[in-house]
């Protein structure tokens, strides 16, 4: 997606935990913590594994492709720096790996979204510095 000089909404800012989460994002890699003893896949970025605690995590790649699992469409901005987007969808993703992340659902009408609808990762590189994930319908 295009990228702007002046981005004016709220950005992220990584912790030591989740900034390999947002260090792939910018290189267009859809990065998930795997614990190295069970096995388990989680998102978002924590110490320790929650199933088993383990603090032996390393990041995995995803496929980048998932369906909604949940969504809304935001009429009301919650932020004056979102005004000019609604309305728009905040969605729940099921990657098919398994781990569920929050997002944007981008390049389709709000009323096309629905449950269950396949989508596929979208890296908006909104700064130089920083890359958020967002969703569009697969195909
Ligand atoms: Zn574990």
């Amino acid at each position: 997606m295009t990228q702007t000089a002046e981005y004016s909404k709220p950005l992220p800012r990584p912790t030591l935990i989740s900034k390999p989460f947002w260090d792939g994002l910018r290189q267009e890699k859809l990065l998930v913590q795997r614990c190295r003893n069970c096995g388990r896949l989680q998102h978002y970025p924590r110490p320790h594994c929650i199933v088993c605690l383990s603090q032996d995590l390393e990041w995995a790649e995803m496929s980048g492709r998932g369906t909604v699992y949940s969504f809304t469409v935001v009429r009301r901005p919650a932020h004056p720096a979102f005004a000019a987007d609604v309305p728009y969808v905040l969605a729940v993703i099921e990657l098919e790996e398994g781990p569920h992340m929050s997002g944007n659902v981008v390049g389709t009408p709000v009323e096309e979204v629905r449950i269950g609808l396949p989508v596929t990762a979208v890296f908006d590189h909104v700064t130089p510095e920083v890359t958020l994930l967002k969703w569009r319908p697969a195909g």
